[in-house]
């Protein structure tokens, strides 16, 4: 969609989502692996609006069937993505795909965000996950 050709002074938040370069980006190279994981299981459509630490595990969220749209003059909203056209197989594998993104944040809770070792969560002002060795470092 080009709400922003349509729709002049707007600007659309995720038009086109994340891609695997972005969301590496996002996080910490130990959880690299992981995203690489969730990106080749991810079907076309689902599009992956954030990727990000938040308490000290992976966030990943896709396309939740809205955009943020922000307009001079108009203030900032929310419109509807193209979700209704979905076929049931379509929602399906969307399903299943949400199913392991899950784990994969479930996961994070024991990966070290720095370098992939096994890991735990530390508390202290930001709270991360991180091995003995990455911790120490800190
Ligand atoms: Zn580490």
């Amino acid at each position: 969609m080009n709400w922003n050709k349509r729709l002049p002074g707007c600007v659309i938040y995720d038009d086109g989502g994340y891609d695997l370069a972005l969301a590496k980006q996002s996080v910490g190279e130990g959880w690299h692996g992981i995203l690489e994981r969730l990106f080749s299981a991810k079907p076309d459509w689902v599009m992956v609006v954030q990727v990000k630490e938040k308490f000290g595990g992976l966030r990943f969220y896709t396309d939740d069937g809205t955009v943020r749209v922000d307009c001079i003059g108009l203030g900032s909203f929310t419109v509807p993505t193209e979700k209704g056209q979905f076929t049931e197989d379509q929602i399906a594998q969307s399903q299943a795909f949400r199913n392991l993104v899950q784990e994969a944040e479930d996961e994070s809770f024991s990966v070290c965000e720095d370098c992939g070792a096994p890991g735990k969560r530390r508390s202290g002002g930001w709270i991360r996950t991180l091995c003995n060795q990455c911790h120490k470092k800190r």
